[in-house]
């Protein structure tokens, strides 16, 4: 990998720490403030390799644009109706609770689930008082 290459890895893994898995375009917004010469093609491919590696989650939900998240362990995602947060299930949703829902699945569909695509969605608890 050329060092320019490594240095637009970095910027996007900094973007994707900061942003609250933020989609491609969200990423690339917030690189060119810094790095205007970027592209959002460079942007794109270079989460697709980062997510065929498996450094990057890559999150596709239904109906919206994929979204990416530094977090590769195995969680869960709950959506707020209201603000848009994407929050992450913690370690106490275990693993191996998705892994039973899995065997669920395929218990009732003959399908062995390799993802998933699931978002809880509902109101946080800063927007709950309010709604
Ligand atoms: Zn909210
Ligand atoms: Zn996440």
């Amino acid at each position: 990998m050329t060092k320019r290459f490594s240095a637009q890895r970095e910027m996007i893994r900094d973007a994707l720490t900061m942003l609250d898995h933020p989609t491609a375009a969200q990423v690339y917004d917030h690189i060119r403030r810094a790095y205007p010469q970027i592209s959002l093609g460079t942007v794109y491919r270079n989460l697709g390799d980062m997510a065929a590696g498996g450094e990057v989650l890559r999150l596709s939900f239904a109906g919206a644009p994929d979204r990416f998240d530094m977090n590769t362990a195995d969680h869960c995602h709950a959506a707020c109706v209201w603000c848009g947060r994407i929050f992450d299930t913690d370690g106490s949703l275990p693993a191996a609770l998705l892994r039973e829902l899995d065997a669920a699945v395929e218990k009732s569909t003959g399908i062995a689930v390799q993802s998933r695509a699931m978002l809880f969605s509902g109101a946080c608890a800063d927007c709950r008082p309010v709604h």
